[in-house]
């Protein structure tokens, strides 16, 4: 069987490694250098705390571990780095929400601490953990991963197996035909067995000439990279509404405290990015902080409802769909599972949640474009 997956940032690497694995030939298309897009601009927490529901925060759970082994098997451990978080709130209701998410989180096996200000400064000499919280979580599994090197290590990976094969050139339609599917490029075309589309944000225009109607939104974030030389910052730190974390020896990365819709205005980018620097040096007791801070944008792709949305497009039987908003944590495990149905053919209960078919008006089901 020869597959095409249509997108090189962490889910695409992902999907040709298991596609190889499962002994199947796969193309890998991209005209943009691996990982370069919601990959390369991610904050890139490996976490199962976001989650607003216990089937979501299971299977995050489960795709962290699946994470953990996979690197080993594959030799990528150095890409996980399995940091610890930190997390508090000294607003009592966002408090409350985030002891309920730990006691969640403790349902389901996964380990919690929860922590006295002087017990968190111990383990973070640094932090000042201004305005006294109540408690502060720790999850010591969750992380970061360094996101582009463990796609494009993956993607070796995938290659070296013999079965995988990059293509560097960008899909421009997708066509299903009775026997297979067309996939049209920049340069020429290719007919294979079956198309996973995990082009990120991309999804919606190579949607379009499939006559569907736009499946994610584009949410615009800003991350602020600021040169730090204090003592070293070792969790992952999410403090009321800034999270931050070490990107480097010298670097801080720091998630943006503003509503990311706002973020389409540049003016408000970069009032967010002055704000983040500000909020960040409050939360160090030694705020040694360089002169050079750079915004790095990114966009995710997030479904209408905020889950992944993984299987098979309704009304196409050899095209598939692999998106998520939160790809660096979700990203290898998806395609473990997806990989394994479409190999044999079967239905896999955990990926149930996140069928394209629970949009209400399902999706693949607008009237045809006339051409
Ligand atoms: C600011 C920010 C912070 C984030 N923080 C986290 C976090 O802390 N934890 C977490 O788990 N997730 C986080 N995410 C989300 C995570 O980064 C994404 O969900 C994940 O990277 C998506 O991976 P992907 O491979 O699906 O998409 P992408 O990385 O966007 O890759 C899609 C690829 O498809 C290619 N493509 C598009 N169209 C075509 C086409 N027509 N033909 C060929 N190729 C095409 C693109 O060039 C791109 O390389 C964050 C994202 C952002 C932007």
């Amino acid at each position: 069987m020869l597959v095409a997956v249509v997108g090189a940032g962490i889910m695409g690497a992902s999907l040709a490694l298991h596609f190889a694995g499962n002994e199947m030939t796969v193309l890998l298309f991209d005209g943009a250098a691996a990982g370069s897009g919601a990959t390369g601009s991610s904050f890139a927490c490996l976490n199962f705390f976001a989650g607003a529901t216990s089937g979501y925060m299971q299977f995050s759970s489960e795709a962290l571990d699946y994470h953990v082994e996979l690197a080993r098997q594959i030799g990528l451990v150095d890409t996980i780095r399995a940091t610890g978080t930190l997390r508090w709130s000294t607003d009592s209701i966002q408090n409350k929400k985030l002891l309920q998410a730990g006691s969640m989180a403790e349902g389901l096996g996964r380990t919690v601490e929860y922590l006295s200000r002087n017990d968190a400064l111990n383990l973070e000499p640094n932090l000042s953990i201004v305005g006294c919280p109540e408690v502060i979580l720790r999850a010591p599994q969750e992380g970061w991963l360094d996101s582009v090197h463990f796609t494009k290590r993956t993607i070796d990976a995938a290659v070296a197996t013999g079965l995988a094969h990059r293509v560097r050139e960008k899909c421009t339609r997708i066509e299903p035909l009775k026997q297979g599917v067309v996939v049209w490029t920049n340069r020429t075309c290719y007919l294979v067995d079956a198309v996973v589309l995990a082009s990120g944000v991309g999804i919606n225009s190579l949607l379009d000439d499939l006559a569907c109607e736009p499946l994610v939104d584009e949410l615009r974030d800003v991350l602020t990279l600021i040169q730090y030389f204090g003592p070293p910052i070792e969790h992952v730190v999410f403090a009321n509404h800034i999270h931050f974390r070490a990107n480097g020896p010298s670097s801080l990365i720091v998630g943006n405290a503003y509503d990311p819709v706002g973020l389409r205005d540049s003016d408000v980018a970069v009032k967010a990015v002055r704000e983040n620097v500000s909020l960040v040096r409050g939360e160090l007791k030694d705020p040694s902080v360089g002169e050079s801070i750079t915004a790095q944008k990114g966009t995710r792709p997030v479904p209408k409802d905020g889950y992944p949305i993984v299987g098979r497009l309704p009304g196409q039987e050899r095209i598939f769909i692999a998106v998520t908003p939160s790809g660096v944590t979700l990203a290898p495990y998806i395609p473990l599972l997806l990989t394994t149905e479409i190999a044999n053919e079967t239905s896999c209960e955990a990926l149930g949640a996140f069928r394209p078919e629970r949009f209400n008006p399902p999706i693949g089901n607008s009237p045809p474009r006339l051409q």
